[in-house]
C-alpha cells in the first residue's frame, strides 16, 4: 500500500466542486447563499426561515474517549462518518464543524480540518481566514474592551453635567435620547423621554455606570498565540492620565462573543445576548452590560455576516457548513446552533447531520446537552465516541505521549493487556453518553501500527460496556470507503429508542448544578468550593444568574482535574478555585484549575514549515 501523503498533499490534489453547485445539490437556493470565491460561500438565516416547517434529518453527535494530546481524531471521523454516509450510502448528509483558532495552527497543533482522506476542502481556507468570522469576532470583542476603559475615564474625569451635555447632544438645538440611551432609562426605572425633565439625581444615575475597575472581566482579544500578552498595563501614555491597570490578552475563540455566536438562534436573539453580556460591576455591586455601555447595536453590526454560517465541502464533495468555535474549556466547545438547525432542515426527515463536540464526552458531549442542545431545543439521536488504541493504551498505564515526539514501543506493538486495562475510559465515557439516554456507537479510529486483535479487543469491550454498537474503521486512510460500516452502525442507532434528557435542571442552585457534573460524569466523590468561588457563587445568585446552565472549564486529558491521572478514576474531590459568568452566551463557568486563555509558541512553531509559492501561490506545509 501506498503512504498516506500529508494532508495538504491531499487537499490540493482533489479540485474541489464549485461552491454554488455544493449549495444547490443541498437544496439551496441561488439568493440564499453569499459567495466567496469559488469554495466558500455564507448561507442567509433566510433559509431557515423559508423550511422552518419542514421535518428535522437526524441528529448526531461525534465525541470521543479522554484523549492524548495529540487528539484521536474526531473531527477525521466527523468527516468520515459524512463521507460514508453521503458518498457511498447515498443519503442527504451535512457535517457541521468548528472554524479552528489561527493561534494553534500557527503554533503547536497544526489544522482541524479531519485528516488524511478525511478532510474539509481546501484546508487551508478552512485554517485561515475563512470568511473573516473570526476577525468580526475580535473588532467586536475590543470595541467593548475600549468602551470599558473610555468610559471609566470620562466618568472620573467629568462632572455630571458635563457628561451629560456629551452623552445626550443638542442636534439642531434639541438634545434627544436615543433608542440605547431610552432602553437604559427604562432599566434604571426612569419612564421619562426628554432630556430636559431628568432631575440632578437622574442625570447622576444615567451618565455614572460607576465601573469598579477591580470587577472588570472583559478582555482584550487576539487570534494568535502569543503569550507576552497574559499579563500587560493599559493606559500608560499621559494623555490617560495615570488611569493605568493590569489587563490582559485572551485568544479570540475564547471571547464571549465567540459563545454568544455559537449558541445564537437568529439575529434578534444574537443581539440580545449580546446585549446583556456583563463586563464588570459597579461599585454598588450591580451587573454593568454591553447595553449599559450602548454598544449592542454596534457589535450586532460588526457581527451580521458572521452570524451567517460557512460553506465547504469534503474531499468526496458533501457538504459541510463551518460555524463559530469557541474554546472547549471556557466556553462550550461546539459549533454553531444554527448551522445544525439549517442543515437539520436542508438534509430533511431521512438526512442525518453530524455536529463534532470539542474534547472528550467529559467536556465537549457533556456541554453540547446540557447547554447547547438546551438552547437549541434540538434533539440528538445518536452519539459517535471516537477511541483509539493509542490513548486507551495510555489510559492502561503506558507511557506519556506528546507531539513531536515518537510514540513508545508500548504504542507500536500489540500490548493486549494494557488496552484492556485502559478501556475503563472507554467504558466510563460510554456511560456517560447513555446517562442522556442517547444511543452510543464507538468508533474505533485505526492507526496503521493497531494490530487486528487490539481492534477487535476494542470493538468487543465497548459492547459490553453498553454501547449500542461498535465498529473499526479506517476512514483516515481509505477516506469515507473506510466509514461504511460505521455509517451504517449509526443508520441502524438512529432508528433505536432514544429518551434524551438534561443531566440537571438548571434551576437547582449553582453548586448542586455543579456537584452533579462531578459525581455523575467525572466520578468525583465530591467537590470542594475555594473562598473566591463561593463569593462567586453567592454574587452570581444574587445579580439573578444562579439559573444559568454550567460550562465547566476543566482539563481534558483526565476524566478528573488532575491531567496525569487517566483511566477512569474514582473518589477525588474536585476543586472549584473560581466561578465566572458569560452571561451573554448564558452559562457560568467554574474554573477548575488555572486554565489557559492565550496559548504561546513553543520554540519551534508549525509556521517555520508554512510558505507561500512564489509562482503558483499555493500554501505550503499547513498539516
Ligand atoms: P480531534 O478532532 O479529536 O482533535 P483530529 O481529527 O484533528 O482529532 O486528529 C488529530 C490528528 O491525528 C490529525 O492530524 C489527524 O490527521 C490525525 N489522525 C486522525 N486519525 C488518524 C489515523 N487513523 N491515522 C493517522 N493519523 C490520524
Amino acid at each position: 500500500k501506498m503512504p498516506v501523503p500529508s494532508d495538504i498533499e491531499i487537499s490540493r490534489s482533489c479540485i474541489p466542486k464549485p461552491i454554488d453547485q455544493v449549495a444547490k445539490e443541498a437544496g439551496l437556493l441561488p439568493d440564499e447563499v453569499e459567495l466567496y470565491g469559488q469554495t466558500k460561500a455564507k448561507v442567509q438565516l433566510s433559509a431557515l426561515r423559508r423550511l422552518q416547517d419542514q421535518p428535522n434529518g437526524k441528529y448526531v453527535v461525534v465525541t470521543g474517549i479522554t484523549p492524548t494530546p495529540l487528539g484521536e481524531g474526531k473531527s477525521t471521523t466527523t468527516i468520515g462518518l459524512v463521507q460514508a454516509l453521503g458518498a457511498h450510502l447515498h443519503q442527504n448528509v451535512f457535517a457541521c464543524v468548528r472554524q479552528p483558532s489561527q493561534g494553534p495552527t500557527f503554533g503547536i497543533k497544526g489544522g482541524a480540518a479531519g485528516g488524511g482522506y478525511s478532510q474539509v476542502i481546501p484546508m487551508e481556507e478552512f485554517n485561515l481566514h475563512l470568511t473573516g468570522d473570526i476577525h468580526a469576532i475580535t473588532a467586536a470583542n475590543n470595541l467593548v474592551a475600549a468602551a470599558v476603559d473610555a468610559r471609566i475615564f470620562h466618568e472620573l474625569t467629568q462632572t455630571d453635567q458635563a457628561l451629560y451635555n456629551r452623552l445626550v447632544p443638542p442636534v439642531n438645538g434639541v438634545r434627544k435620547f436615543s433608542d440605547i440611551q431610552i432602553r437604559r432609562l427604562q432599566k434604571l426605572g426612569i419612564n421619562k423621554t426628554d432630556p430636559a425633565a431628568l432631575t440632578k439625581e437622574e442625570i447622576n444615575v444615567f451618565v455614572r455606570l460607576d465601573i469598579d475597575p477591580a470587577t472588570i472581566t472583559w478582555q482584550r482579544v487576539l487570534d494568535t498565540n502569543d503569550r507576552f500578552l497574559r499579563r500587560i498595563t493599559i493606559g500608560q501614555s499621559p494623555t490617560e492620565k495615570g488611569f493605568s491597570r493590569t489587563a490582559q490578552f485572551d485568544i479570540t475563540v475564547a471571547s464571549e462573543i465567540m459563545a454568544v455566536l455559537a449558541l445564537a438562534d437568529g439575529l434578534d436573539d444574537m443581539r440580545m445576548r449580546l446585549g446583556r453580556m456583563v463586563v464588570a460591576s459597579s461599585k454598588k455591586g450591580e451587573p454593568v452590560t454591553a447595553d449599559d455601555l450602548g454598544v449592542t447595536g454596534a457589535l450586532a453590526v460588526l457581527m451580521k455576516d458572521a452570524v451567517k454560517p460557512n460553506l465547504m465541502q469534503t474531499l468526496e464533495g458533501t457538504p459541510v457548513f463551518v460555524h463559530a468555535g469557541p474554546f472547549a474549556n471556557i466556553a462550550h466547545g461546539n459549533s454553531s446552533v444554527l448551522a445544525d438547525k439549517i442543515a437539520l432542515k436542508l438534509v430533511g426527515k431521512d438526512g442525518f447531520v453530524v455536529t463534532e463536540a470539542g474534547f472528550g464526552a467529559d467536556i465537549g458531549m457533556e456541554k453540547f446537552f446540557n447547554i447547547k442542545c438546551r438552547y437549541s431545543g434540538l434533539q440528538p439521536h445518536v452519539v459517535v465516541l471516537v477511541a483509539t488504541v493509542r490513548a486507551l493504551k495510555m489510559h492502561g498505564g503506558g507511557p506519556a505521549v506528546a507531539a513531536g515526539v515518537p510514540l513508545p514501543k508500548e504504542y507500536t506493538e500489540e500490548n493486549l493487556q494494557l488496552l484492556t486495562k485502559g478501556c475503563s475510559n472507554l467504558s466510563k465515557q460510554i456511560q456517560n453518553a447513555r446517562m442522556f439516554g442517547v444511543p452510543v456507537v464507538v468508533a474505533v479510529n485505526a492507526f496503521k501500527t493497531d494490530t487486528k486483535a487490539e481492534l477487535a479487543l476494542v470493538v468487543q469491550l465497548a459492547k459490553t460496556a453498553g454501547a449500542f454498537d461498535a465498529v473499526e474503521c479506517t476512514h483516515w486512510a481509505e477516506g469515507g470507503k473506510g466509514a461504511v460500516a460505521l455509517a451504517q452502525a449509526v443508520q441502524r442507532a438512529s432508528q433505536a429508542p432514544s429518551n434524551f434528557k438534561f443531566l440537571y435542571n438548571v434551576e437547582l442552585p449553582v453548586t448542586d448544578k455543579i456537584r452533579l457534573i462531578a459525581q455523575q460524569i467525572y466520578g468525583a466523590s465530591d467537590i470542594e468550593l475555594f473562598p473566591e468561588a463561593q463569593e462567586k457563587v453567592t454574587l452570581y445568585t444574587k445579580q439573578g444568574f444562579g439559573n444559568l446552565p454550567i460550562c465547566m472549564a476543566k482539563t481534558h486529558l483526565s476524566l478528573s482535574h488532575d491531567p496525569e491521572q487517566k483511566g477512569a478514576p474514582t473518589g477525588f474531590i474536585l476543586p472549584i478555585r473560581d466561578v465566572r459568568a458569560s452571561v451573554g452566551a448564558g452559562f457560568l463557568y467554574p474554573l477548575v484549575g488555572t486554565m489557559s486563555t492565550m496559548p504561546g509558541l513553543p520554540t519551534r512553531p508549525c509556521f517555520f514549515d508554512i510558505d507561500l509559492d512564489p509562482v503558483s501561490g499555493e500554501v505550503n506545509g499547513l498539516f
